[in-house]
């Protein structure tokens, strides 16, 4: 963010943003991501009492279990965007659904953050879903902070461990903090910026950092004594790494390339501090944007937006959907006038809401960098631009191809337009893919993953009161198509009406049974791109 010249004070548009920090906590199942999130609330006085995140919990291991998956989606509005303020900051926390599954989902949040927390279970190191989540990071130069959590437990050597995600990540870790000893004998962490040491102490109840013991000096003789070879050990790898790892840098940091690491224990409060403290520090305030038409800067005094999830009937009383919208430029404010620049289509909404402490509440004012959730009827959709009326379209919303297909039947056929429009709604809003064959027939669902299907099942059951059936698919790869020339698309799809169809915005895909008959069909018609992922514009 920039102010025209260094000696201009920062507006008050200006000083609020960059005080933002909005950032996702990804993890592997189990990592403790769960644990660490209510942790982060708690320390930031924006809970009192654990176990209000931990209600997730129950539901989380259950995954196979679309029921389960029903009540997570319930009780996780209020607690997928959670704001807090902490020091001078406001941080905005965006949780990333867990399970593989709805990995499509995670993918669009990582596109509203800009930084993420990495969760890493000491024991198990980087695991396959923290890794598909972090190639999405690296590839948009989101920066990393790393948790090494569980330290509590038997886990990995750390210098193994530091090796093993430097390896698997392919970006360096600098460590700001350093474990003395693991799991029974865990003694703490060695503050290398503030040259001390934290000693750990168990128990989950403690709050804040008042029961950790502080000894400054990391070369003060009393912690040889106490820690004896644990100490001393972590003395040795503490050497070895000041002479082996720079310095943080942060230009690094910024593009991805250098993630600070933590070490803690979350279940017993210890090493929140710091992270909390870093994410502040050196996480980022929000950045510019990018827009087909132009670049946006956060701090321009008009209001942009983009929606990034679209959540339906949160609240079964009301049938409504939430949109999410992170600001990407100026100020919010309660009854403003908004163009939906997807139509041109104006809006007023009434009760938009942030996400305070869990609590949805109504906003009145949100600057770039916040979160707000706008309640509506379906006039909008996931990937749209809200502007106080510029024409201006965000980029780089991420639509995957999906990876399994199946057919949908009705079995009460008279509930076909019920049908239609659910498949349409659960479509906009990226819980599963919708295909309609140009030539007619059944239409097609896309998923990257199993789960997807039970959810729309039940929830087309649940929600719109339609029994459907799920038949196998004759095809197994969809690849969206484009030409530069309109007239080259149509004769294609013209000549293609059995292999293509529409996405629920339109877009056109070719789909096959097989890779060979996709490469055979590229070497045919050379002009056409086929597209595994599809931005929304
Ligand atoms: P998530 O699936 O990533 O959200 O993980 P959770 O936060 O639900 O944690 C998974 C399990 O690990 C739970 O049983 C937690 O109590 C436990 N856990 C979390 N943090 C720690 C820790 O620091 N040490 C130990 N020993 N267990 C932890």
């Amino acid at each position: 963010m920039s102010t025209d010249t260094p000696d201009t004070p920062p507006s008050p548009l200006e000083r609020d943003i960059q005080r933002r920090r909005t950032f996702a906590i990804i993890s592997h199942p189990d990592a403790g991501k769960t644990t660490l999130t209510e942790k982060l609330l708690l320390f930031s006085g924006a809970i009192q009492i654990a176990g209000s995140v931990k209600a997730r919990k129950a539901s989380r291991h259950a995954t196979s279990d679309w029921m389960e998956i029903e009540k997570q989606r319930g009780i996780s509005v209020a607690s997928s965007v959670m704001q807090m303020e902490y020091g001078d900051c406001v941080i905005n926390l965006l949780d990333t659904p867990g399970h593989q599954d709805f990995s499509e989902d995670t993918y669009r949040v990582l596109t509203a953050v800009d930084a993420a927390l990495m969760v890493v279970d000491a024991a198990n190191g980087v695991e396959e879903q923290t890794l598909r989540l972090l190639k999405v990071c690296r590839a948009r130069n989101t920066p990393i902070i790393t948790f090494v959590n569980k330290m509590d437990r038997e886990v990995k050597e750390p210098l193994a461990l530091l090796d093993e995600i430097e390896q698997t990540l392919g970006m360096s870790l600098v460590p700001m903090t350093w474990p003395v000893g693991m799991g029974k004998s865990f003694r703490g962490v060695m503050d290398l910026q503030h040259d001390r040491m934290r000693v750990f102490k168990a128990g989950a109840d403690k709050m804040e950092n008042a029961g950790d013991e502080v000894v400054d000096g990391l070369s003060n003789p009393i912690l040889a004594e106490r820690y004896g070879l644990d100490f001393q050990n972590a003395s040795g790898e503490m050497e070895l790494l000041r002479e082996a790892t720079p310095a943080l840098d942060r230009e690094a940091f910024l593009s991805g390339r250098q993630s600070p690491l933590f070490f803690g224990s979350a279940v017993n409060n210890f090493g929140v501090q710091e992270v909390l403290d870093a994410l502040v520090a050196l996480a980022p305030p929000p950045g510019e944007r990018q827009a087909q038409e132009r670049t946006v800067q956060p701090t321009e005094p008009k209001f942009t937006g983009v929606v990034f999830k679209v959540q339906a009937n949160m609240d079964p009383a009301h049938r409504d959907r939430i949109a999410f919208v992170r600001v990407s430029s100026g100020r919010f404010q309660r009854g403003m006038r908004l163009k939906v620049t997807r139509n041109g289509k104006e809006i007023r909404p009434q009760t938009v809401v942030s996400f305070l402490s869990q609590r949805r509440e109504l906003v009145d004012d949100a600057v770039a960098g916040d979160i707000i959730g706008i309640p509506n009827h379906g006039v909008l959709q996931l990937g749209d631009t809200l502007t106080e009326g510029e024409m201006l379209h965000y980029t780089g919303l991420p639509f995957f191809a999906p990876e399994s297909f199946r057919t949908v039947e009705l079995r009460d056929p008279l509930r076909s337009k019920q049908l239609r429009q659910g498949l349409q709604q659960l479509g906009e809003e990226g819980a599963i893919q919708v295909f309609t064959p140009v030539a007619g027939g059944s239409l097609m669902l896309g998923a990257i993953g199993q789960l997807q299907f039970e959810v729309v099942l039940h929830r087309l059951k649940g929600e719109y009161g339609v029994e459907a059936r799920l038949d196998p698919c004759r095809f197994s790869i969809a690849r969206w198509i484009t030409c530069a020339d309109e007239a080259k698309l149509k004769k294609f799809i013209d000549s293609e009406p059995l292999r293509i169809a529409h996405d629920v915005v339109g877009a056109p895909a070719f789909m096959v049974q097989y890779s060979s008959d996709l490469r055979v069909t590229q070497e045919r018609v050379p002009d056409i791109q086929f597209h595994s992922m599809r931005e929304h514009s």
